[in-house]
């Protein structure tokens, strides 16, 4: 057996680096001693094996935990480093790994798989009041997205005709392009990457094997969303470019302001009027809740802005269903036309309450006296 070089080493890093940093550097190493752009050069192959080997046993945790404590001779059993034959199983070990891109891309043409990826995602919304968001609902939703042509079956070709291999690719769908000293692979640009050419198109898709069409899907809507709930439709989205599942549909919800009620989180917030005499006397009044209106005491002496709690009357959470309150904010309501009895009976108020300095008003005006002193 050889002398065998630091594993860190070989990637260029240190041994505290994350398994990013080992990732990137394989990567530029892979790409720098690439086959395709060192055509013939033995020590390229080399190199580009002893990097895949590293990188093998650096990119696992246990491996590279048994490589730290006891260097080469820790990598054996389950830990054994794997020894790369060839390139092309360098190619299927790790082309995976680094998803699209030029790496990919290098990767999924050399013996790798063209792997199917996922169509893309859709966006709608709905938009519901807020009765509806405190109760949950059913709703529908409709969209625009691909549905596979009916006439051609996806082929994208003519009935009775039928797709043929592309020429220039030979129906690889990647061509080899050679860009100065070494070559890379792109998408074949006389299929587009499907391998196949059609010389007569379906009549309905244009050959695209796809058509637009709208859908509409039942959406159940649970108590207690909100104007920033998002609602997954799975496997309802795009058609995938090359035989892949379905993206997702996303369904924004907007819940609509209520003229009365306005939310905070879970509590609603409501203001409601009360005259003069309501709140000195106190009173009985009837106050609106999502479900119908209910019986408040306001007691004797009451403020303007005071705050009263009608607990569980708010809207529930979207998980434990728990409601939050209704808080009901009184504001004293100056009549604006008054009757001449009701003018009679203010003035002799005003004359009372001219004569006789209430409590309140007293410390106010205490205060204000204090504020000033101590200014001068
Ligand atoms: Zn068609």
């Amino acid at each position: 057996m050889s002398q065998k070089k630091d594993y860190y080493q070989v990637l260029g890093v240190s041994r505290s680096a994350s398994d990013k940093e080992i990732a990137d550097a394989y990567r530029k190493l892979a790409l720098k001693y690439h086959p395709d752009r060192n055509p013939g050069d033995e020590e390229a192959v080399a190199k580009f094996k002893e990097a895949a080997e590293a990188f093998e046993v650096l990119s696992n945790p246990e491996k590279r935990a048994a490589y730290d404590r006891y260097g080469h001779a820790g990598l054996s059993g389950n830990y054994q480093a794997h020894q790369f034959r060839d390139i092309n199983e360098i190619f299927s070990a790790f082309g995976d790994i680094f998803g699209d891109g030029i790496f990919g891309e290098i990767f999924g043409g050399m013996g790798g798989r063209n792997r199917p990826r996922r169509g893309e995602d859709i966006l709608c919304e709905i938009s519901l009041d807020l009765q509806e968001a405190a109760e949950g609902v059913s709703k529908t939703v409709r969209f625009r997205r691909h549905e596979i042509c009916g006439t051609c079956h996806g082929s994208g070709a003519k009935p009775g005709t039928n797709p043929e291999t592309c020429q220039y690719c030979g129906g690889r769908g990647r061509i080899m392009q050679s860009a100065g000293f070494f070559s890379l692979q792109t998408t074949c640009p006389a299929c587009g990457g499907r391998g196949v050419t059609i010389a007569h198109p379906c009549p309905q898709c244009h050959g695209k094997g796809a058509v637009m069409e709208t859908v509409s899907r039942e959406v159940n809507i649970p108590p207690g969303v909100d104007s920033s709930t998002r609602l997954r439709l799975q496997g309802e989205g795009e058609l995938s470019p090359n035989g892949g599942a379905r993206g997702d549909c996303y369904v924004l919800l907007q819940v609509r302001e209520h003229p009365l009620f306005k939310r905070d989180g879970q509590n609603l917030i409501c203001r409601v009027p009360i005259t003069y005499t309501q709140a000195a006397l106190g009173a009985d009044i009837e106050v609106p809740t999502l479900n119908g209106p209910e019986n408040l005491q306001i007691p004797p002496g009451t403020q303007s802005e005071e705050v009263f709690v009608l607990r569980g009357k708010g809207m529930p959470n979207m998980r434990s269903r728990r409601k939050g309150d209704l808080l009901v904010q009184v504001f004293i309501e100056v009549p604006k036309s008054l009757s001449p009895r009701h003018e009679k009976l203010l003035r002799e108020l005003a004359e009372i309450e001219n004569a006789d300095v209430m409590p309140k008003r007293k410390d106010f005006f205490g205060m204000i006296k204090e504020l000033f002193s101590k200014r001068g």
